[in-house]
């Protein structure tokens, strides 16, 4: 028998909208992880080669990251128990942000629940209704979330051009409102490097803020995987560098990196800082933790660079569209192997997970329609074996759906 909220009728327009994804084959239902995140593992009972994590560097499940963890919630319990702002700074916390800011070689750090409001929480509270931000295209969700609650004028740049970003800056340049450039590091469908040091060249000649965000960069681009400022060499010239702890850290938050004043304001302004209770202990003990590993284990962040030219090349000998053709090209360890339809994609990702490889299909609205594609994602723990039998799995796979 039907559950009595099933039976009412004020969100029949959501089960209308649910219907609509199920015709077109794009709905999907969430598979459920049994054991630890990592290259091999099993969802929904089924034991599969894993291509769809953020876990670049395997933290997910490193012995320290375990260890500091416990420990935290050995010394000091499991929640902070209230906003950073009233009675919820541990000094752990504060640790952290020290950690990091001394890493990205910045002044001071904040951190966040999440990149996601990171990102969002920083938008909104820096700029107000008469400013711009000049926004590549393809920047995610949380920046253009971000950037409609700053009710500022958001002006879109064709992704990666930085002479479309100039003709948008010189549009706005007599007005009297603050100006800021914004983009993705690593861009997180398409796995290709934002152009953080022409962005720069811009804001310098037209007194904009840059901004980054280095979700898919942080642990993988730069010395150490300091992230595409680094990778750029452009210290000293990003005003707001956003990172994220939830994929090569191996944890959860996010964080911003810049001036003193610039993190001094942002605990006064940002909401999710102001209305939401930090991380836990552990959380932060564990984030501390990778950010070693990162200093003294070079070597995973050479393995995950090896996999992944190793992917990307045998994916290419198979003829696969892995982008820079009808998409951008990916430089990085996310690569995309388009389909283009919705559909063909959904079918292509289920019938790769029957096969045992975990790859993600991913549709419109998250890509523009026609470039649906199976996003894969390769890790430093992956080993060659694990990489030759997916290949196998995916080519074999692709073959029998008409897709190679
Ligand atoms: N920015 C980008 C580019 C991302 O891909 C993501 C994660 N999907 C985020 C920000 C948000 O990070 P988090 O998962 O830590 O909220």
């Amino acid at each position: 028998m039907a559950h009595p909220l099933s039976e009412r009728s004020q969100l029949r327009h959501l089960t209308a909208q649910l219907d609509e994804l199920k015709q077109k084959g794009t709905h999907f239902r969430l598979r459920v992880l049994d054991d630890i995140q990592a290259p091999v593992c099993t969802y929904d009972g089924k034991k599969v080669i894993n291509l769809a994590s953020n876990n670049y560097l395997g933290l997910c499940d490193h012995p320290k990251l375990r260890e500091a963890a416990i420990q935290a919630i050995r010394d000091y319990g499991v929640g902070s128990g209230a906003v950073r702002t009233i009675a919820g700074t541990m000094k752990i916390h504060m640790e952290l942000e020290e950690k990091i800011a001394r890493f990205k070689n910045v002044e001071a750090c904040v951190v966040f629940q999440s990149g996601f409001t990171a990102n969002a929480g920083t938008v909104s509270s820096i700029l107000g209704k008469e400013d711009f931000i000049i926004s590549d295209e393809l920047n995610h969700a949380s920046i253009i979330d971000g950037a409609r609650l700053s009710r500022a004028k958001i002006k879109v740049f064709r992704h990666k051009d930085v002479a479309h970003a100039e003709e948008l800056l010189k549009e706005v340049a007599s007005e009297p409102g603050r100006k800021l450039i914004i983009t993705d590091g690593v861009f997180s469908m398409d796995g290709d490097i934002g152009p953080v040091d022409k962005l720069c060249d811009l804001a310098d000649k037209y007194g904009a803020i840059m901004m980054v965000d280095d979700a898919h960069a942080s642990g993988v681009l730069g010395r150490n995987g300091r992230g595409s400022v680094d990778h750029f060499g452009c210290h000293g010239r990003v005003d707001v560098q956003v990172g994220t702890l939830s994929k090569a850290i191996g944890a959860l938050g996010g964080y911003v990196c810049g001036s003193k004043d610039l993190i001094d304001y942002l605990y006064h302004r940002a909401r999710p800082f102001l209305f939401s209770t930090s991380h836990p202990p552990s959380v932060a003990a564990t984030c501390i933790a990778a950010f070693d590993i990162l200093e003294n284990e070079p070597e995973r962040i050479e393995r995950l660079w090896s996999n992944t030219r190793y992917f990307k090349e045998q994916l290419g000998h198979a003829g696969f569209d892995i982008g820079g053709k009808s998409t951008p090209a990916s430089e990085t360890p996310i690569t995309p192997i388009i389909v283009g339809d919705g559909r063909k994609t959904m079918d292509f990702s289920r019938a790769l997970f029957d096969a045992g490889v975990m790859a993600t299909g991913i549709a419109f609205p998250t890509v523009p329609e026609g470039k649906a594609r199976i996003r894969t994602i390769m890790t430093s723990e992956h080993t060659r074996e694990q990489l030759d039998q997916a290949l196998d799995i995916i080519v074999k796979t692709a073959k029998q759906m008409s897709i190679l």
